[in-house]
């Protein structure tokens, strides 16, 4: 597929392609929108098969930022960078510099931030080239690792399903069934085990589930046998795609809520889960606490103001629970409509603004 034909698919407002010889830095940078504001999102850095999977990647990536940063209420655009090389050999000084460079000439369409493969030290290292980056560490004055603000989201958004599907938002006496315990899911685990619910976790990583299970007595569960978990909740926080029609009928939960972006293997996913009788929150509103987290560090970062923000997902998944119920239709594609009412309805006064 030629650029411009993956460009249109999604109708993109530019892609930027950054090539610095010198560094070995391949850049490509997708603004989706700037139709609620500048388009915010993470830099990947990860090793393609190649340059066609790099731009699929980036441009579905971007699009996503956009529906996420419009159903959160923000005023940000959607975009999404990578860098197609492997960060453990040639990340450096100057590449990083180089590409805070790329990043500058866009004039602030694109604000970057962490993502795979990128550090809040990396975002460090390019403010020295550029102001467009969010994300800082914590003693620059920046918001820091966006991941316990993520979870914090997702437990906001396990009340609002809480109090839907059992009358009450409490989560203790749940049973919370965790795929992957990284950065966010561990942070997850800890909070829903502080307020009394009963965890199960699986993940590849075996010191990451003997820490969950050592610091806070999660039981583990086989990689396959978390599908054929009973729980109430199973929620999803490790890779994309782990909703799929193999897994939805072998899940045993009353609802899915988690922070893996795209958890639907394929559209038809969120009918099937619908169909067998599972709640899901949308991905990318449950998600949602950690782009509150990054956008509020954009003008100096107020962690109390941001904790109220993402506390707000609660409100935010109910609203989308109701529209669905009202509409007939399913949850996920009513956070699709939320986010493309609010960039209809606010983007053209924004362009009239400037
Ligand atoms: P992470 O890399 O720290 O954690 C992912 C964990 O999943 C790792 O421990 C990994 O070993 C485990 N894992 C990988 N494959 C697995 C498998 N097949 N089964 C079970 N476990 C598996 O990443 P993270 O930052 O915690 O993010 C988790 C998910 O949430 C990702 O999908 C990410 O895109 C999404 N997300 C993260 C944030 C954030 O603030 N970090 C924000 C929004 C969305």
């Amino acid at each position: 597929m030629g650029v411009f034909d993956a460009i249109g698919l999604d109708t993109h407002e530019e892609v930027l392609f950054g090539y610095d010889r010198v560094s070995g830095l391949r850049s490509i940078i997708a603004i989706h929108s700037t139709a609620l504001g500048p388009a915010l999102g993470g830099t990947r850095f990860f090793v393609y098969p190649d340059e066609e999977a790099a731009l699929v990647d980036v441009l579905r990536l971007s699009k996503g930022m956009t529906y996420k940063s419009a159903a959160a209420g923000l005023d940000l655009g959607g975009g999404k960078a990578v860098i197609v090389a492997d960060a453990d050999t040639v990340k450096s000084e100057r590449l990083l510099r180089a590409y805070g460079n790329v990043i500058d000439s866009l004039g602030g369409r694109y604000i970057t931030a962490q993502d795979v493969g990128t550090t809040t030290e990396d975002m460090a290292m390019i403010r020295r080239q550029t102001r467009w980056v969010a994300g800082l560490p914590v003693e620059d004055g920046g918001s820091g690792d966006p991941s316990p603000a993520t979870a914090r989201g997702v437990v906001a958004a396990m009340r609002a399903v809480a109090e839907r599907l059992w009358g009450n938002e409490a989560l203790n006496d749940r049973t919370v069934a965790v795929q992957g315990v990284g950065k966010v899911g561990s942070d997850l685990v800890a909070r829903l085990v502080e307020l009394g619910a009963n965890v199960i976790a699986t993940d590849v990583n075996q010191a990451a589930l003997d820490a969950v299970a050592t610091d806070h007595g999660a039981k583990i569960v086989g990689l396959d046998d978390i599908y054929d978990t009973e729980c109430d909740i199973f929620a999803p926080c490790a890779l994309g795609a782990s909703l799929s029609a193999d897994t939805i009928p072998r899940l045993r939960c009353a609802a899915v809520v988690g922070s893996a972006n795209n958890q639907l293997a394929e559209e038809g996913d969120a009918d099937r889960l619908t169909a067998n009788g599972i709640l899901y929150a949308p991905d990318f509103v449950v998600n949602s606490g950690g782009i509150i987290d990054v956008a509020s560090g954009v003008d100096g970062y107020r962690p109390e103001s941001a904790g109220l923000a993402i506390d707000r997902i609660k409100a935010a998944v109910t609203a989308i629970l109701d529209r669905a119920e009202q509409r007939g239709i399913n949850p996920h594609r009513a956070a699709e409509e939320v986010a493309e009412e609010r960039i209809a309805s606010v983007g053209p006064l924004r362009h009239r603004y400037r």
